[in-house]
């Protein structure tokens, strides 16, 4: 399964798989650290690192609020190939319904601190069957390898950049930067009767955000080489 999504707005890890043995030996009977941490404060988006079909909700499910999990609200998703991920420490207040397909990219519920935590974050937990790590339970491995690349994709644009406009819709933002995941026109002006367009970018291409929406289009700045096609003479 390949991932598309990158599942927060915020590029940054604060612990990854394995780390923490102690804490986690002592007080799970864990090797250490069965997920990733990534950052996403209170209220921030999590979304769907690729398409897939919401399997279980806790605690909606268990309806147990005596004995909340140590994950708090969770979200688990099967991606295919294998590839179950769980979202967790989710506010209460979840988007989405066991049974209900979902996409790389949708909203699927928002950072909650719940559980046991020492502050809000998204922790991402990948169940591979047959692939599990010796010692984790549910076929737990360490998402790194499979999620570094939708990681790497935010990557700055190089220059020399264009600056121009792209319909929001067939854009992934994830602060500061943005990547496109179709084939967006690039546009003098935040609408499409800003004509004739500067150009077209690939699908994949990382953009600069330059935090400004109008019309249901954002401000960017593109890299020329991530141009399939452009008009020279449109380059304002
Ligand atoms: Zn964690």
């Amino acid at each position: 399964m390949a991932l598309t999504h990158w599942p927060t707005d915020y590029k940054r890890i604060n612990q990854h798989f394995g780390e923490d043995k102690e804490y986690y030996f002592s007080n799970f009977g864990l090797p250490g650290h069965p997920g990733i941490d990534i950052v996403a404060p209170l209220n921030a988006p999590y979304y769907a690192i690729a398409d897939g079909e919401v399997t279980w909700i806790s605690d909606k499910i268990q309806n147990d609020e005596t004995k909340p999990s140590a994950n708090g609200w969770q979200i688990l998703i099967d991606h295919g190939s294998n590839l179950f991920a769980k979202y967790c420490h989710a506010q209460q207040d979840i988007p989405v319904d066991v049974g209900q397909q979902v996409l790389g990219g949708q909203l699927i519920g928002r950072s909650g601190d719940t559980g046991k935590t020492t502050g809000p974050h998204l922790h991402l937990e990948f169940q591979i069957a047959g692939m599990g790590v010796p010692g984790y339970p549910n076929n737990q491995v360490d998402p790194w390898p499979h999620i570094e690349q939708v990681f790497n994709q935010f990557t700055e644009p190089k220059p020399p950049l264009i600056t121009g406009w792209v319909f929001k819709t067939f854009t992934n933002i994830v602060g500061d930067f943005i990547v496109t995941t179709a084939q967006p026109r690039v546009r003098l002006g935040p609408g499409s009767n800003f004509e004739p367009h500067i150009g077209v970018l690939r699908k994949g291409a990382p953009l600069i955000n330059l935090n400004l929406l109008q019309n249901g289009y954002t401000k960017i700045q593109a890299s020329i080489f991530d141009f399939l096609s452009i008009d020279p003479s449109n380059i304002p």
